[in-house]
Parts: C-alpha cells; structure tokens; sequence
C-alpha cells in the first residue's frame, strides 16, 4: 500500500470525467487500499480515484463514529460505479471541505435522501437507501467522477473568494 499525493484546485485534472471500472482484479484491490491509506492519512471521510489522479470511477469514504471509549471506529466503504436514484426533491444545506481544496468550507444544498446503487470489489451489485451525511458525502465524492467539485455549486463570487483565500494561504505557507 502507499500513500498518494493528492490532486488539489486548480490541477485541471480534477475536470476529467472518470470511467467505468470494468477489471474486478488485484489491480483495483491495490489501487482501493492506496485511497483508504491516503484519505486516512490527509485525514478526510472520502476520496475518489481522480484525487490521487487515475480516472476511475471509485470512491472510498468512512464517516468514523465514536466507539464506548471516544475512539473513532473505521467504517471502511468502497463504491464502484456508483450511480444515484430517486434524489428527493426535499434538500439539505451542508457546510462541506475537500481534500482537493484544502482548508476550505461553504455550505453546498443537495438533495437529504437518495437510493444509491454501486458495485463492490466483487463486482456484486449493491443498493442503499441514504440520507443525513452519508447522502451528502456520496453525492460530494460523485460530483469528483464527473469532474466537479463543491465549489462548481456556489455563485461565481463565492467560488473566487474561495480559491483567493487558498492562493493566499499557500503564500503564507
Ligand atoms: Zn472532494
């Protein structure tokens, strides 16, 4: 397993739209370990495959509860192909970051409940109804395999403010 450095804005590669994984084999499985190694490492609760560059359509996400001793439990989850169903017309506001636009949050409005379907590393085909940050987290990760990220939702005035403060921190940095 490796850690991987992570694509962040303005890296246009974060624009390609990802492919269908059609190869279940050892490949994938390699490529699923390095993403949880490096989404635990950054640390975040989800990555798709394009944030560390290969334009797949995969994501790893794990929301982490608090166990009985305030330790946080890995809840690993790996989504092939994920595709989404009946969105709800009701939407939630989530104030959301990425690992790809480091340090920053806005609040982003997508539907609260959806039914999402997705291959696992089997390729067994699975389907899930999902709300609260689950729904909101897969849908965040989703937009990565179309090439778009949470600040593509907000006004362009917003977006700009966003990537000014980004460009200045790194500055700092
Ligand atoms: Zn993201």
């Amino acid at each position: 397993m490796a850690i991987h450095p992570i694509l962040e804005v303005p890296d246009p590669r974060l624009k390609t739209v990802s492919t269908r994984v059609e190869a279940f084999d050892d490949e994938l499985r390699t490529l699923v370990a390095d993403m949880f190694e490096t989404m635990y490492d950054a640390p975040g609760i989800g990555l798709a495959a394009i944030q560390i560059g290969v334009p797949k359509r995969v994501l790893v996400i794990d929301l982490q509860h608090e166990g009985e001793d305030g330790e946080p439990v890995r809840t690993p989850r790996v989504f092939i192909n994920p595709e989404i169903l009946d969105p709800s017309n009701e939407h939630t506001l989530y104030n959301e970051g990425c690992l790809s636009v480091p340090d920053q949050y806005a609040e982003v409005e997508r539907p609260s409940t959806i039914r999402a379907r997705w291959q696992d590393l089997d390729g067994k085909v699975h389907e899930e109804a999902m709300d609260g940050l689950m729904a909101t987290c897969l849908q965040h990760e989703m937009d990565h395999l179309e090439g778009v990220l949470f600040i593509d939702h907000l006004s362009r005035l917003k977006r700009q403010m966003v990537l000014k403060k980004l460009e200045k921190l790194r500055k700092a940095a």
